[in-house]
């Protein structure tokens, strides 16, 4: 992932999307037949979740194998290590590897509710042992990301400790330990956004002063939803997003989806222009789904600009081919 950023040229935009492995074989084949066609949106890279404890370690290794390897498209693995042995992680990691798959997204996951097995807790804590274990064991290879808390991360269900300076130190450890890039947890409030990146560029102790920074944006597929992902994810809503759903519309999920296409684009061209241009890739949380996120990319107007690239690529290319 940071070599093809660094292929990229210094203004030109870019997108990625996550995907988490569906449980049944029908839910499988629609998601590739999907996976093919955001595939020509141009995603500079996809990420595919891990069930933490290693609970979805099969599904999601067949299917990042699948994307990297069949799709071609350049896969990122989630994997977490919290209650988890050091056998599965070192399992994922070498077929990771074998299968030509170079990054990883580090995490610690949450631990189970029942506590954490001592025996299988023993290696991994902290996310950071992960990323250190990763660079032990596999030195460059792999592009390492981890996880960042714009407004904080929140452990518990009392939001009491949710301060994104509580994790900064956590952060640099992170970061000094070998991580390439992080990408955020999903926010809808883009000045929180903003504030963190200056915070976290501002931090005299990360080493790597080439931290590249990716936004997790979640499109708004319906009002249940967002509101209860944005509760589970300790997001908090701006007022002035949620005047923009008044009551007699949130049971309409088109208008819903809707308003929340215009919504997403509106926070990536301002965290774009906040940022002086330096914050111009996105991440989305797919969910699986492909429509709002291909209706965000076509009405951005930074991000369509990798569309039109693409489709000038494609006719350039049917150019050739007939001369
Ligand atoms: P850490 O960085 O280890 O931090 C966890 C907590 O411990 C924080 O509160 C931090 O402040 C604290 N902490 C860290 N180090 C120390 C220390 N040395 N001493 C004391 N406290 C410390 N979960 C999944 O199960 N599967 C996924 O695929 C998945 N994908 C994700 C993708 C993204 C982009 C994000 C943002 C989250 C994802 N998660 C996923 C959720 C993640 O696993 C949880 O948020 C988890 O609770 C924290 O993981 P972390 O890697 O941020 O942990």
């Amino acid at each position: 992932i940071s070599e093809k950023i660094k292929t990229l040229d210094p203004n030109d935009p870019f997108f990625s999307f996550e995907f988490f492995p569906p449980k049944t074989e029908n839910g499988l084949r629609n998601l590739y037949a999907r996976l093919t066609r955001m595939s020509l949106l141009g995603p500079l890279f996809v990420t595919v979740t891990w069930g933490a404890g290693g609970t979805t370690a099969h599904k999601t290794l067949d299917l990042a194998v699948t994307c990297q390897q069949e799709l071609g498209l350049t896969t990122c693995l989630h994997l977490t290590c919290t209650n988890t042995s050091k056998e599965v992680i070192d399992d994922a990691l070498g077929r990771a590897k074998t299968a030509g798959i170079r990054n990883v997204l580090a995490l610690r996951g949450d631990p189970p509710r029942d506590g954490v097995d001592p025996e299988r807790h023993g290696h991994f804590k902290y996310a950071v042992d992960l990323v250190r274990y990763i660079r032990e064991q596999y030195g460059d290879y792999f592009c390492v990301g981890v996880a960042g808390y714009p407004e904080g991360h929140v452990e518990g269900a009392d939001n009491s400790d949710q301060d994104m300076k509580k994790d900064l130190p956590y952060l640099v450890e992170k970061v000094n330990a070998g991580a390439d890039f992080l990408v955020t947890q999903m926010f809808y409030d883009a000045d929180k956004f903003v504030h963190y990146v200056k915070t976290v560029r501002s931090t005299a102790e990360i080493k790597n002063k080439d931290l590249i920074i990716i936004p997790g944006l979640m499109p708004i597929n319906g009002y249940g939803i967002f509101q209860r992902a944005s509760k589970l994810s300790h997001a908090s809503i701006p007022d002035s997003l949620l005047e923009k759903f008044p009551e007699d519309i949130q049971n309409d999920d088109d208008k819903v989806k809707e308003i929340g296409v215009d919504v997403l684009s509106e926070m990536v061209t301002k965290i774009h222009k906040d940022t002086n241009g330096e914050i111009r890739g996105f991440h989305f949380y797919t969910l699986n789904l492909e429509k709002s996120i291909a209706q965000i990319i076509n009405k951005n107007e930074l991000l369509s600009q990798v569309l039109k690239k693409k489709e000038e690529e494609v006719e350039e290319l049917g150019e050739e081919t007939v001369s």
